[in-house]
């Protein structure tokens, strides 16, 4: 009898192949490059698996590079829906940034601009000109200046200003935000040494004053951005700090973390400190980050008084974590809409997002409960039920915002999240006692349409 023929045997050359119509059409839009590095691995594997099926046609081998190659040049940084219900959500970029901005950015990425350029004199600038008296304006701030995130400001300012001697810091503010960033190991890194204050619930002036010594260099205030402390608990304010700070001859840091530029009450959310109260009160330097409530570009801003900034703008470390031209182009528009509190709830995505009614939202849901169960199918219960937004990057942990969501129902929650986060625009939910959450308070009713039409899409018809 003869022996089945080895199907491997039969795998046509790579010049054959590369000549092959379906082929010809992956170089045209690939290139060849790809498309011959790509046909290489996949005969490299059909020679060394196991040969199960039969020949390899040369159609199976295009289909698989066209496989490979369009996964290979899908963007990595995808847009996607966020409906986990955390409206700044640092794993999905925080803010969303307005029109303004993304104009300016996109002029600031095409031609050459003032970044570092003074007009006047025809020679270099100073670089964070442009939103320096911005933030004067909007804080009430002798200076400022900007650097890559708020991590990197609070690097800077106690690296400039304690470096080699102490830092005073209340236990109960000693806080790690998402993990990598954790007040010890920064002041550690800055090289200044943490001296502990107070106690973990309660800490008092006099406590401040005990652990005052000739090495003491910064007393610094962090906000508790994304915990609260409650029950029997004290803490020092900058107006109760500041005094004895400024005796010593010492400066007085406040880490914001979020740091709105409005009162946010106006808005119908609870207060959120702002940088002007914070240098009201005697602050010296207040940090913040440029894409939690502020709503702008991932950047770190520092305000205050003049004398305490310059020395930061001499640091060589500032050139180390400047703020790129796209970033600086970013802050300076949305900057300029503070300038005009009364269309920034409508002109700032974040804010406009914060600030959006349950009852508009519950209506949303209304609209979409019958084409979202239509499309899912009898195996899911779809409902809207009331929950809470949360603000996210740490601001606010306590208090959550209003808002409605679809609550949708199947055997394997975990699956049917994984279905929504395989469509072509994935949809980010969050699973809470074996249902699925979709939290629309930051489904733009502008992409409805969007969110909608995908839903009928394959990666669906196989949930539930
Ligand atoms: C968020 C936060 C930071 C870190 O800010 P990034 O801009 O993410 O670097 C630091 N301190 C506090 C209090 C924060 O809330």
């Amino acid at each position: 009898m003869k022996a089945p023929r080895d199907p491997r045997r039969q795998i046509p050359s790579v010049d054959a192949l590369l000549r092959e119509p379906a082929f010809l059409h992956l170089i045209a839009h690939h290139g060849r490059t790809q498309v011959l590095a790509c046909l290489r691995d996949v005969l490299h594997q059909a020679r060394t698996q196991p040969a199960t099926e039969g020949a390899i046609s040369a159609q199976s081998c295009a289909s698989h590079c066209a496989a490979r190659l369009q996964a290979l040049n899908q963007t990595a940084l995808r847009p996607v829906f966020n409906l986990s219900g955390v409206v700044l959500h640092t794993n999905l970029g925080r803010s969303p940034l307005p029109a303004t901005a993304i104009e300016a950015v996109t002029r600031a990425m095409a031609q050459p601009i003032t970044l570092e350029y003074d007009l006047d004199t025809g020679s270099r600038g100073k670089r964070d000109q442009s939103v320096e008296s911005l933030l004067q304006t909007l804080t009430g701030a002798e200076a400022a200046l900007v650097v890559n995130n708020n991590a990197a400001a609070v690097f800077l300012a106690l690296n400039t200003l304690a470096s080699g001697r102490e830092t005073l810091v209340s236990r109960g503010e000693l806080v790690e935000i998402g993990g990598s960033f954790r007040i010890p190991d920064i002041l550690r890194r800055a090289g200044t040494t943490l001296v502990e204050v107070g106690t973990t619930n309660r800490t008092h002036l006099a406590d401040y004053e005990a652990a005052l010594t000739p090495a003491t260099a910064v007393l610094m205030k962090v906000h508790a951005s994304n915990y609260r402390i409650q029950g029997y608990t004290c803490a020092v304010d900058e107006a109760a700090l500041a005094p004895l700070a400024h005796r010593h001859g010492l400066p007085l840091i406040t880490d914001l973390g979020s740091g709105s530029l409005i009162d946010l009450e106006h808005h119908g959310l609870p207060h959120e400190p702002t940088p002007r109260e914070k240098l009201a009160q005697g602050a010296d330097l207040v940090t913040f980050s440029g894409d939690k409530l502020l709503g702008g570009p991932q950047a770190g801003l520092i305000v205050g008084r003049k004398a305490w900034v310059e020395p930061l703008r001499r640091n060589p470390l500032k050139r180390a974590l400047r703020a790129g031209k796209m970033t600086l182009a970013a802050l300076e528009a949305v900057l300029r809409l503070y300038l005009h509190p009364e269309a920034i709830a409508h002109e700032l995505p974040t804010l406009r997002l914060l600030t959006r009614s349950a009852a508009d939202i519950q209506e949303q849901a209304e609209r979409l409960l019958p084409p979202v169960r239509t499309a899912l199918g009898v195996r899911c219960h779809v409902e809207i039920v009331a929950v809470t937004s949360q603000m996210g990057s740490g601001s606010l942990p306590t208090e959550g915002i209003q808002s409605h969501a679809l609550k949708i129902g199947s055997r394997d929650a975990q699956a049917l999240a994984r279905a929504f986060r395989a469509l072509p625009i994935p949809v980010i939910g969050r699973v809470h006692d074996g249902s699925l959450y979709l939290d629309l308070r930051c489904l733009d009713p502008d992409r409805e349409r969007a969110f909608l039409d995908q839903l009928a899409l394959p990666p669906m018809g196989s949930a539930s």
